[in-house]
């Protein structure tokens, strides 16, 4: 399923806050509760305040906590959200007292932890559990350090390689052990899963730019997201595979399918 990007990389409101999915049952939604929301100044903040030049709001610099609570009666999961807010323009307004058009003052909240953390996208239970925990791993910091999750979404598909038999390590005519490399162990992945191998090599190009060049965004993140679940469905659900074993069947019967 697509990931609703916004839900994951977008700033929000007080009274307008993400509608995210429950971690624990995946069927209730996190709801504020009542009187959860605490903030708290800088220090730094409080010492701009006396400088004439960092008066404008747009500087300052605070912190949150939300307390939020699964919307399913059954689950009630309660989960805690912090991180940073400060205040940026919004639409332009007209104010009459001043006589003109000025931008609105609005306060953005920008979640950096979630405990426990959201599952960005449903892992499959036939995944192996040691790329299922980097998975997780990566979930956990998502939002603080984007580029440390895209690195271990990269420790993810080598544990995947690894369940599938690809190997890790090569013993050279020295006796000497030697890693092979990502790269090399997906192009001989693809031999067997040609579809699959051009997936996971995707992966690894969003992963290299993170531990090379720069610091990876929210966004490249979640393009390795979309991709890993595909694969993850493509090898563990097979939802895909049994759609169109679905329609063959049917356009053999040329009618629905007989079920006792
Ligand atoms: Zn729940």
């Amino acid at each position: 399923m697509p990931i609703d990007r916004a839900q994951y990389t977008r700033h929000f409101s007080k009274d307008q806050v993400a509608a995210w999915l429950c971690p624990r049952c995946k069927h209730g939604y996190l709801k504020p509760i009542r009187d959860g929301f605490l903030t708290v100044e800088s220090a730094e903040n409080k010492l701009a305040a006396t400088d004439e030049d960092r008066r404008d709001p747009i500087f300052e610099e605070h912190r949150f906590s939300m307390l939020l609570q699964c919307s399913n009666d059954i689950c009630g999961e309660g989960v805690v959200c912090s991180g940073a807010w400060g205040y940026e323009y919004g639409e332009m307004k007209e104010e009459e007292e001043e006589g003109g058009y000025f931008p609105a003052v609005i306060a953005a909240f920008i979640p950096e932890y979630f405990v426990p953390a959201l599952d960005i996208f449903q892992i499959p239970q036939g995944c192996p559990p040691r790329a299922s925990d980097e998975i997780r791993l990566s979930f956990r910091i998502y939002f603080a350090d984007p580029s440390s999750a895209a690195n271990h979404v990269r420790k993810a598909i080598e544990n995947l390689l690894t369940a599938k038999g690809i190997k890790r390590f090569v013993t050279e005519k020295s006796g000497k052990r030697k890693i092979v490399s990502l790269h090399d162990r997906i192009v001989q992945y693809r031999i067997r899963d040609a579809e699959n191998a051009d997936l996971l090599m995707a992966i690894k190009w969003l992963g290299n730019a993170g531990s090379h060049d720069a610091e990876l965004t929210k966004e490249d993140v979640l393009d390795s997201y979309e991709l890993l679940e595909v694969v993850l469905d493509n090898l563990y659900v097979k939802h895909a595979k049994k759609v169109r074993q679905l329609a063959k069947s049917v356009n053999k019967r040329k009618g629905p399918m007989r079920r006792l």
